[in-house]
Parts: C-alpha cells; structure tokens; sequence
C-alpha cells in the first residue's frame, strides 16, 4: 500500500478528509448493517435533535504504525464501553462494543494510506460520534441516529520539543454536580470555549476546574485529566464524579503501578495542598502527558519543581513507558493492543 504524499512531520492537530467513514443508521429500533463511504458531508434536518438540543456525544482514539510496521490501536474496548455509558446518559441508542470495534478495523484499513509511518511522530486520530438526527421541536430524544467514525491524520503533539504548560485556576465550572462531567458528550465542551479562549487571552494553556459542588478539590481540564506526582513519588489523581473516566489516565496509573514500581492512589485532591507535589501532568489520548511547569491561583504562582524546561523525572518515565507500550517496544498487558493489519 502506498503511503499518502503528506508531510507527516508538519502535521498539526487539524482536519483532513481521508477516503473513507463509517456510517449507521439508527431507525425504528435498530441499527443497519452500517457501511464505509466517501462522503465526507451529512445532510439531516434543519430540525435535527443534535442542532437543536446539542444530543452528541464522541470519542477519540489513535491509530498508529509500530516498529515492526504493524497498524495498531489502543484499547477501543474502552472507548465503546465509554461511548455507551455517554449514549445512555443523553437518552441514545448503544453501538454494539463488538461493532464499533469492527468498525474501527474498517476505517483504519481503509484509509491505511493515511496512518502515518513509524517514527514521524504523527498518528491517525479516529473520532467515533452519535448524533440525534431527526427532527425535534418539543423537548425529547430523537427517535432517529447516526452513528460515525471520521479519521484524520494528526501530528506530533509536541513539535520542536516538550514545554511545560502554565495554567490557572478556573473561576468557571465545566459540569455541575451530579451532571454530565463523566461522559464525553459535545455539550460539555460548548460550555468550555469561551473560558478556554479568555484562558489564551491571559496567557494561560489551560484552565484547571475545580470539584463543582465545593470548588476547594482539583477535578480536571477543559479535555484532559490530571496526575500528580508527590516528592516521595507517588502519583495521584483526583477522585470526583465529574470527572471524565480518561483511558489515558487509567493506563498510566496501571503502568506506574506495573512497570515502575511505583504507589499510586485516586483521591479527593484539595487546591490547598498542590504546592506540595514534585510533578504535574495532564493526560488524554492526544499527547499521553503534556507537563505542567505552572498553576495559577489568582496572581498566587505555584511553580513544580519540576520547572518549565523539561518534563519531571516520574512523569517521563510514565510517558515514555505508556508510549513504549504504544509503539511496540515494550510488551503490552494483555488486550491492549490491537492489531488492525
Ligand atoms: C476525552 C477527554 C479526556 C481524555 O480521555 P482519554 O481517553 O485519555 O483520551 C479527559 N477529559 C475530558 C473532559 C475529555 O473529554
């Protein structure tokens, strides 16, 4: 197969229509047998439940060639265990977890000449959706649905080298307590957009929210969640119900405990005690771990000691691990990795 002729290394983290997407339809009860095609573009009804009531929900995983020129995925088990659980929180039909995997396999083979060579930096980002699309007017669950899978390729999340992030303490809130912060759904990042373009205004990456009940407990970022690692190297990561279960962030405490030996524990993390860790990490399929250097506090600066040049000791043991694991050079547990071709 021949590969498409595409700068892999000058990728950013942008769209680009590749050949084929899976398609299925949900109606009168049932999904069809669902099937690859090369229209990129959808057409529903003006009235569609999805542009009326925001009924959508998503997913994202990679597709990447190994060492040993395999094309692979990581743990799309997870990602359909995922996707029903957001499904039956907005009132959605579940995708079969066997077929989305199937799914998934389709569009990576398909579009094989799009997944990015070993050793470019770059993946083939996979984006499963659902959305309600028949008309709605009165408030209620659509009775008909779409269920995607689009790929683009994507990449190397961090060119020209690592930095560590500086980001602040929000004053806004990215769920509400008992609400829709645990599931992946478009909704939850509508709401995000304007808090994350005033934090770039400000000269902040990223925006850290705080537990919506409290706001006194450390919860996650606007797309990705949070490890921290204490001066004795114990990693740690907030417990709360509004948190987004990352599969990222649930690898790695898996390869910190596994492969490096290393405590971990999944707590109530309070804001009063972050001055005390060593190392801190965002986590999330896109880039593994990005480093944070520094959280702001309104005008308070909490430096890691970790600093802003470099990712701290711990966090690039995790992330080079999880990412061995990834590319195939470091054996895998069992079900992780899966072959695609
Ligand atoms: C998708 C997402 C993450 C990261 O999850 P991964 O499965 O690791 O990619 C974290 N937080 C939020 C809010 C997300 O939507």
């Amino acid at each position: 197969m021949e590969k498409k002729d595409i700068n892999w290394g000058e990728l950013g983290f942008g769209y680009m229509p590749t050949d084929y997407r899976f398609v299925s339809n949900w109606k009168n009860g049932a999904w069809d047998d669902g099937a690859l095609i090369t229209d990129p573009n959808i057409v529903i009804s003006e009235c569609a439940g999805v542009l009326q009531y925001a009924q959508t929900v998503f997913e994202g995983l990679k597709a990447y060639t190994t060492e040993d020129g395999r094309i692979v995925c990581f743990r799309p088990d997870l990602n359909a265990d995922r996707l029903e659980a957001s499904c039956k929180r907005l009132q959605m039909p579940v995708f079969p977890k066997e077929r989305f995997i199937e799914a998934v396999r389709e569009v990576v083979k398909s579009n094989a000449a799009f997944v990015p060579p070993f050793g470019s930096g770059a993946t083939l980002y996979l984006r499963p959706y659902m959305f309600g699309s028949d008309a709605v007017i009165g408030v209620k669950p659509a009775t008909e649905y779409q269920f995607r899978i689009l790929c683009t390729p994507v990449g190397p999340y961090f060119k020209g080298g690592v930095k560590p992030l500086t980001v602040r303490i929000s004053d806004l809130d990215r769920a509400a307590p008992r609400g829709t912060g645990n599931i992946k759904a478009g909704l939850n990042y509508a709401m995000s957009l304007y808090n994350i373009v005033d934090a770039h205004n400000c000269g902040f990456d990223e925006n850290i929210y705080l537990d919506p009940g409290t706001r006194t407990k450390i919860e996650e970022t606007g797309g990705a969640n949070i490890i921290f690692v204490t001066k004795d190297n114990k990693v740690v990561t907030p417990k709360s119900d509004s948190i987004l279960p990352s599969i990222t962030r649930r690898s790695l405490l898996q390869v910190a405990a596994d492969y490096c030996g290393l405590e971990v524990e999944e707590r109530e993390i309070e804001l009063a005690e972050i001055g005390e860790f060593a190392e801190c990490g965002l986590c999330g399929t896109a880039a593994v771990i990005s480093p944070v250097g520094k959280i702001v506090d309104h005008g308070k600066e909490i430096c890691l000691p970790a600093g802003m040049t470099e990712m701290g000791p711990v966090t690039k043991k995790l992330y080079d691990t999880l990412t061995g694991i990834q590319m195939g050079r470091i054996p895998a547990p069992e079900g992780w990795i899966v072959e695609i071709m």
